[in-house]
């Protein structure tokens, strides 16, 4: 029987890499995203923490539709303002998802901060929740520096700002496949894999 993995998220490139990722070590793994199930009633993430706003995704997509599910969330942290943006990274404007407003204040901020202390990492949390209620929990870390000038089409988010530990082009310069090698979701997806696999496998 192909088993099914419900991904907690309408992100269509975050389905791709799950589906690349645990779709190695599973190749009859399905995995489907929020589009592909009836609509539920989608609760704020209203977690402290990456992890807890992880597992609120799982745990919510877990009861509304009785299948294995993945959670994920993530965010940049800076430094210099004390790991924020954080969990605020996607509404840190004010509107949720409004990229461009963020950067922008995101650098007006730092203005006054010396390229020296302008380290920063991107974390993610991925949780997998099964119906039984198993649950585990993990985290993958991209770190590297801002800079002041954005470059890069690619990506989105903070990418054209965040130049990536040992790389000499900015995330959103690198293409999707190098990008996923070193990214904080492309690490916690891998590291989740095999406990997919194990829960979900034959
Ligand atoms: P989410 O976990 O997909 O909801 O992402 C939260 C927010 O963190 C996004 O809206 C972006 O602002 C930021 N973010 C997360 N991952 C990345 C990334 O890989 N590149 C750039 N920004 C990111």
């Amino acid at each position: 029987m192909t088993a099914t993995l419900l991904l907690a998220s309408r992100n269509g490139k975050k389905l791709l890499e799950l589906r690349r990722i645990a779709g190695a070590l599973l190749p009859d793994l399905r995995v489907l995203g929020l589009d592909d199930v009836p609509p539920y009633d989608e609760v704020p993430e209203s977690g402290a923490t990456f992890a807890e706003n992880a597992l609120l995704k799982a745990r919510e997509a877990v009861a509304h539709t009785g299948l294995a599910a993945v959670g994920d969330d993530s965010g940049l942290t800076v430094a210099a303002l004390n790991g924020m943006p954080g969990i605020f990274s996607a509404r840190w404007a004010g509107r949720h998802g409004d990229d461009q407003a963020n950067l922008e204040l995101l650098l007006g901020q730092l203005a006054d901060v010396p390229d020296d202390r302008l380290g920063a990492a991107f974390i993610c949390a991925a949780a997998l929740v099964t119906p039984r209620g198993d649950e585990h929990v993990v985290h993958g870390t991209m770190r590297g520096r801002l800079v002041r000038e954005a470059k890069g089409d690619n990506g989105f988010g903070y990418d054209p700002i965040f130049l990536p530990e040992g790389e000499g082009v900015t995330a959103a310069q690198q293409t999707a496949e190098q990008k996923d090698a070193i990214s904080h979701r492309g690490r916690a997806f891998r590291e989740l894999a095999p406990m997919i696999a194990a829960a979900l496998g034959p």
